[in-house]
């Protein structure tokens, strides 16, 4: 029988194309995941759509793979989720020997990919006790969840599949190592502090992609221009965005203004009497600016009033991640730690784990392993084990330092 689980989390646990909650006892409602993608979906499923070439829910071909996909592995570390895991059958023959591509593996290929799916399954067990506790579940954001999720909803029998997980576990990483350092920040205060400045009600806000236009306006444009009025910046910006009724997004581009300069970007010169702002000098890039380390709730909330737009918040947030925005963050993890004077041998153990995870994976960097053959990328086995060993510590200190914090 499997175990209860909250209807939120069940989202993540049933399959893509029929909906139908994943079970072990039924073999026809084992959760498979497809590769590149990661869309799982029931074996029913995956035997109706076999002779497809593309993924039904986002047209995402996995015929690349040469894989038929109604030969792949049971996701075991989904199913780790819903059942106890003395209730499943244990060693890789007897979970995957209905598998051919696990059958021709050599042994040691055979005990990797094991490693694999056991550090997966390490996973699945730590968050088990958060999302079946309701008291424990707002320790995680939707965006971390979620994150956590695609992650378990991962394939890696194939090097293509596998630089995707190693992409995710980079992710994931990242999103952590952030959550650390906003857990040291008072963040009603900072959250006050910030709506006080915008001055304003929770009202509707520009939709976020438009949002992002803004902010990057309003950067670029101080980069070229020294110091302006705040109603200078304000119109300029509102030009250079270039919609049509400037009315429109004016109010708009005030707040992202006021927001700004309260969050304390900007050194302000008063002349006479007008003030001119001009942005510090550490504030003069769109990554540092963007990465205020205010979290995505809070973000949705300044914004919207309500935190519904976490998620949104937080896709513009990984969009704007760049190939140091890990490492910066794992300097400030350091600092924030040590001044809230947390055990340092914490930091000295967290510190090396962050930065493997942001060692590999690095958005960019996908693309062009896939385009050339060379054997030696972050698909191989080495690397995504050590990865998920490092993200695995770093979610259970996490979640202990979470739990600290709550009582
Ligand atoms: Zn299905
Ligand atoms: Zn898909």
């Amino acid at each position: 029988m499997a175990q209860s689980i909250e209807s939120y989390y069940m989202e993540f646990l049933r399959c893509a194309r029929c909906s139908h909650d994943f079970e072990y006892e039924n073999p026809l409602y084992r959760p498979i995941t497809l590769p590149i993608c990661g869309h799982t979906m029931c074996r029913q499923c995956i035997d109706i759509i076999r002779n497809q070439t593309k993924c039904p829910q986002d047209q995402v071909s996995f015929g690349i793979n040469h894989i038929p996909i109604d030969q792949l592995p049971t996701n075991y570390p989904l199913l780790i989720v819903l059942y106890d895991p003395s209730k499943l059958p244990k060693g890789g023959d007897k979970r995957y020997g209905q598998c051919p591509f696990y059958m021709k593996f050599d042994e040691n290929t055979k005990l990797t990919f094991k490693a694999v799916e056991s550090l997966l399954g390490k996973i699945s067990l730590a968050i088990k006790p958060i999302i079946n506790d309701k008291q424990w579940q707002s320790i995680f954001s939707d965006s971390m969840t979620r994150k956590i999720f695609s992650l378990l909803n991962s394939q890696y029998i194939d090097r293509a599949s596998r630089l995707k997980v190693v992409e995710a576990i980079r992710s994931l990483g990242e999103h952590m190592c952030i959550d650390f350092i906003l857990c040291c920040q008072n963040s009603e205060q900072l959250t006050d502090n910030l709506r006080s400045v915008i001055g304003v009600q929770h009202g509707q806000f520009l939709e976020p992609a438009m949002q992002e236009i803004v902010l990057q306006s309003i950067v670029s444009f101080l980069k070229d221009h020294s110091a302006l009025s705040n109603k200078h910046l304000v119109h300029s910006v509102v030009l250079q965005v270039g919609v049509n009724d400037p009315n429109v997004i004016q109010p708009s581009v005030n707040r992202i203004v006021n927001l700004l300069s309260g969050a304390s970007c900007f050194q302000v010169q008063r002349n006479g009497d007008s003030l001119s702002m001009k942005l510090k000098s550490e504030f003069q890039n769109y990554e540092t600016l963007r990465r205020f380390y205010i979290s995505s709730e809070q973000w949705s909330s300044l914004l919207y009033g309500d935190t519904k737009h976490e998620l949104s918040m937080q896709s513009i947030i990984d969009k704007l991640s760049t190939p140091d925005s890990f490492s910066q963050a794992i300097q400030r993890f350091t600092n924030a730690l040590k001044s809230a004077r947390y055990a340092s041998d914490t930091i000295s153990y967290l510190e090396p784990c962050f930065k493997i995870l942001s060692k590999f994976g690095v958005p960019n960097n996908v693309e062009q392993h896939l385009s050339n053959n060379n054997q030696q990328d972050d698909s191989n086995w080495v690397t995504i084990t050590q990865q998920l060993g490092c993200a695995d510590i770093v979610l259970r200190y996490l979640i202990d330092f979470k739990h600290h914090l709550h009582h």
